[in-house]
C-alpha cells in the first residue's frame, strides 16, 4: 500500500521544516504504507535557476545567485547532518551545482528538484530508512500518461520503505529533459499514486487546506474541508494557487482522494477533494483572482448545479455588493458553469475578495433584538436617535438588528408589566432613568429571559445582597446585566476593573476623581477673585448639579461610583464601609440658607486653597480604595478632598472630565483611564456598546 507525499517548497525551505517533514513521513510508514515522497525545490530556487539561466542575466549575477542558491542548500545539510555525514554533504551538493551549470540553460531549471531531493533521500538514509531515490526524468513523460504509469510502476517495489522523487522535472517523448510548468510537483505527485494505485495522496503545503479565499489577501478566509474534484479544478484553474490544476484529473480518474494539509499544523484536517458535485443542489466554494493581460479575473465558485432561474438573483447581489463595496469592475459579470466572474483593475484586486467574501461567506444569520429603552431624559433620546443613525452598520458588523420596541417616561408606571406581558425573550431593556425603584423590577426582567442595560447608578448602590441577587438572576437565566456608564460615563472603567479582577491581578488601590460637579468646581477654585458659593451657584445654573447641590457636595454621587467600583472588582462593599469627607460643613434648611452659610466658610476654604497652590499641589475630589489586610473587607474606602501634586495624573484635569487611576500587582506602572465624565451622546454610546457586547 503507497502513500504519496508531496511537499511543497516552504515545507522544505530550512532544516526546521525539513524536520518537521520527516515526522510526517515517518509516521507515514509506521501506519505501515510505502512511501513515495515527492518535492518541490526549496522555496525560491526554481525563480533563481531561470534567472541564472536567462540570457539577459550578466554573467557575475549568474555567480553570484548560484553561489547565494549553494550556501542555502549548504546551510541546510550544516543543520541536518553531523560527523562525516555532513562531510560528505559538501561535495556532493557542490557537485550538482557544478552539474547545473553545465547543462544547457533550458535544463537548469530541473535542478532545484534533484537538489532538494537529495537532501532528504540522505538524510532519510541516515535515519535508517529504506530509501531509494526515483530520478523522475526518467519516470515521468510528459506527454504520454501510460508511458509513465508504466514506468513508474516498474520502478517501485518492495526494496524501499520510502522512495525520494523529484516533482516538478519530466522528459518528453522525444527524450529532452523538461518541466510540468509552474507549480508542476503536485501533478508529479498525482502521476505517482496514478501509477501505484496509491491509498493516499496528500499535497503538503504552508496553508490549511484550500480556503475560501486566498489567507494572505482575506484574512477571515476559512478551509473548506470537503470538496468534489470538479470543485478543485474550478478554484485552481480560477487562480488559486494551493493546488496546480492539472494534478486533478489522474487523481479523479485513479479514484484516488486529494488531501491538502498543512506542514505547519499537521492535526488540522486541511481540505480532502473527492467524489463529484451534487446534481440537486449547490454550495459556495470560494472566491479567487487571477491575472489576464492588463487586469484581474475575479471568480465566485459555486460546486453542484445553479439553476437557471437563480443565475440572475446571484449577479444581481453581486453587483450590488461591489456598489456597496465601492468596486467600479471593467465589464459585467457573467456566469459559466457555477463560475461568476468579471474583471476588475489590479489595483481593486485584494478590495474585491473582501467584499465578495464578505458577501458570500461571512455573512452571518441576521437576529433582530427587541430594545425597550425606560426614560425620555437626555440619555435615552441620545439612544433613539444613535441606533436609527447607526442601524445599517451595526447589522453589517454585528449581525443584529435592533429594535425599538418601546420607550417609556416614569409616568408609565406599568412599563415593565407590559414588557413581561410581552414575552419578548432576547430582548434588552435599558434603564436610562435616575428612579430609586426600578431595580426592584431587574430580578424579574432578567427571569423573564430579557438582559438589561442600566445607566442608572442608584440602581447598583442599593445593599450588596441585592446587588448580588440581580446578578445571580442574570447569571442563572442566561442574560446580562451590564452598566458601564454608571461610573466615568462613556470611559471604559468597568470593563477595565473587571478584566483586572477577573484575570487574578489583585487590586492595590483605585483612585476616582469622577464627581463632573466637583472636578469642575475645584479646578476653577483659586482661593482669590471668585467665592467657591460663587462657583457652585454657577455649575448649579449650568444644569451641573443636582436640585439641591448639597448632594453633590455630600459625595453621595461619589459614594454610589465607588461602590459600583468596588463591586465589579469582587469587593462587597457597603456605604458604612466607606468614609465620606464632605468638601464643605453641610448645613440643614434651604439651600438660600446653605448659600449664606457657605459664605461664612469662605475664609477657612480659601485657605485650603492657598496652601495648596503654595505647594504646587491643587485640589481634587477623590473617592478611593485601597488594599488594606487590616480593614474589614480587605480594602479602605475614603471619599473626600486631597491635594494632589503635579505628577499625578488627576492634576491635569480640565472641566468636568474624569480620571480613574488603577494600581495592580501585575502592573508596574498605574493604568489611568481619563476623559469625557459626561455627555448625553458619550452615554448613549457607550449604552449601544453595552447593548451589543
Ligand atoms: N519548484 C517548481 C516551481 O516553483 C515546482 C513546484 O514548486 O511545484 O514552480
Ligand atoms: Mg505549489
Amino acid at each position: 500500500m503507497y502513500s504519496v507525499l508531496k511537499f511543497g517548497g516552504s515545507s522544505v525551505a530550512t532544516a526546521t521544516n525539513i524536520s518537521r517533514v520527516l515526522d510526517i513521513v515517518g509516521a507515514e510508514v509506521q501506519q505501515g504504507r510505502q512511501v513515495i515522497l515527492v518535492s518541490s525545490a526549496i522555496s525560491g530556487c526554481t525563480d533563481a535557476l531561470l534567472e541564472i539561466a536567462a540570457a539577459e542575466t550578466a554573467p557575475e549575477r549568474k555567480i553570484e545567485l548560484c553561489q547565494t542558491l549553494l550556501e542555502r542548500h549548504l546551510a541546510i545539510a550544516r543543520r541536518l547532518f553531523t560527523g562525516h555525514e555532513q562531510e560528505a554533504m559538501a561535495p556532493l551538493l557542490q557537485g550538482l551545482f557544478e552539474e547545473m551549470m553545465a547543462a544547457p540553460d533550458a535544463a537548469k531549471v530541473t535542478f532545484g528538484e534533484i537538489f532538494s531531493t537529495r537532501i532528504l533521500a540522505e538524510k532519510l538514509r541516515c535515519e535508517h530508512y529504506r530509501t531509494q531515490w526515483l530520478d523522475s526524468r526518467e519516470l515521468v513523460v510528459s506527454d504520454d500518461l501510460p508511458e509513465s504509469y508504466r514506468r513508474i510502476a516498474a520502478a517501485v517495489g518492495d526494496d524501499a520503505q520510502i522512495f525520494v522523487a523529484p516533482g516538478f522535472i519530466a522528459r518528453d517523448s522525444a527524450g529532452t529533459v523538461t518541466t510540468l510548468g509552474r507549480g508542476g510537483s503536485d501533478y508529479s505527485a498525482a502521476i505517482y499514486a496514478a501509477a501505484v494505485g496509491a491509498v493516499s495522496l496528500q499535497i503538503w503545503t504552508d496553508v490549511p487546506g484550500i480556503m475560501t479565499a486566498n489567507p494572505k489577501a482575506v484574512s477571515r478566509a476559512r478551509t473548506v474541508p470537503q470538496m468534489p474534484y470538479q470543485a478543485a479544478l474550478d478554484m485552481a484553474r480560477c487562480g488559486a494557487k494551493v493546488l496546480y490544476a492539472p494534478t486533478v484529473a489522474p487523481a479523479m480518474e485513479a479514484g484516488i482522494a486529494i488531501e491538502i494539509k498543512n506542514t505547519f499544523d499537521p492535526a488540522n484536517p486541511g481540505t480532502t477533494i473527492q467524489g463529484a458535485p451534487s446534481q440537486e443542489s449547490y454550495r459556495w466554494i470560494g472566491v479567487t483572482s487571477l491575472a489576464e493581460n492588463d487586469h484581474i479575473r475575479m471568480t465566485l465558485v459555486a460546486s453542484g448545479v445553479v439553476p437557471a432561474k437563480e443565475k440572475e438573483t446571484i449577479l444581481q447581489r453581486l453587483a450590488e455588493a461591489l456598489r456597496r463595496g465601492g468596486i467600479q469592475a471593467l465589464g459585467e459579470a457573467k456566469e459559466c458553469g457555477g463560475l461568476f466572474s468579471f474583471p476588475v483593475s489590479p489595483m481593486l484586486e485584494k478590495r474585491a475578495l473582501e467584499v465578495l467574501h464578505r458577501e458570500f461567506f461571512e455573512t452571518v444569520p441576521l437576529r433582530t433584538v427587541d430594545v425597550y429603552i425606560a426614560g425620555r431624559g437626555a440619555v435615552g433620546t441620545a439612544l433613539v436617535e444613535i441606533i436609527a443613525e447607526a442601524s445599517d452598520t451595526i447589522r453589517e458588523r454585528t449581525g443584529k438588528i435592533l429594535r425599538i420596541a418601546d420607550v417609556a417616561d416614569s409616568r408609565r408606571p406599568t412599563f415593565v408589566d407590559e414588557i413581561l406581558a410581552a414575552h419578548p425573550r432576547g430582548a434588552v431593556f435599558v434603564d436610562c432613568t435616575n428612579s430609586h425603584d426600578l431595580y426592584r423590577r431587574y430580578a424579574d426582567l432578567l427571569r423573564a429571559g430579557i438582559s438589561i442595560v442600566s445607566s442608572n447608578r442608584r440602581s447598583f448602590a442599593v445593599p450588596y445582597v441585592e446587588y448580588a441577587a440581580m446578578h445571580a438572576a442574570a447569571m442563572q437565566s442566561g442574560t446580562f446585566l451590564r452598566y458601564e456608564t454608571t461610573v466615568g460615563a462613556a470611559l471604559p472603567v468597568l470593563d477595565a476593573i473587571a478584566e483586572s479582577a477577573n484575570s487574578c491581578d489583585e487590586i492595590l488601590s483605585v483612585e476616582a476623581v469622577v464627581s463632573c460637579t466637583l472636578n469642575q468646581i475645584l479646578g476653577d477654585y483659586t482661593g482669590e477673585d471668585v467665592s467657591f458659593a460663587a462657583l457652585l451657584r454657577q455649575a448649579q445654573e449650568a444644569g451641573l448639579t443636582e436640585r439641591d447641590p448639597r448632594v453633590d457636595l455630600g459625595g453621595r454621587d461619589a459614594l454610589r461610583k465607588l461602590l459600583i467600583l468596588s463591586r465589579v472588582a469582587g469587593i462587597p462593599l457597603e456605604e458604612s464601609d466607606v468614609e465620606v469627607e464632605p468638601v464643605v460643613k453641610l448645613s440643614e434648611g434651604t439651600t438660600e440658607e446653605f448659600y449664606a452659610d457657605l459664605e461664612a466658610q469662605e475664609p477657612a476654604l480659601s485657605l485650603r486653597a492657598l496652601k495648596a497652590s503654595v505647594k504646587g499641589r491643587r485640589l481634587r475630589f477623590v473617592a478611593s480604595l485601597e488594599k488594606d489586610p487590616a480593614a474589614p473587607k480587605g480594602y479602605r474606602a475614603s471619599i473626600r478632598v486631597r491635594e494632589v501634586e503635579k505628577e499625578h495624573p488627576a492634576y491635569h484635569l480640565r472641566g468636568t472630565e474624569n480620571a480613574i487611576i488603577l494600581r495592580s500587582a501585575f502592573h508596574p506602572y498605574p493604568l489611568v483611564i481619563e476623559g469625557a465624565g459626561e455627555g448625553a451622546k458619550q452615554a448613549a454610546s457607550s449604552i449601544l456598546n453595552d447593548i451589543l457586547k
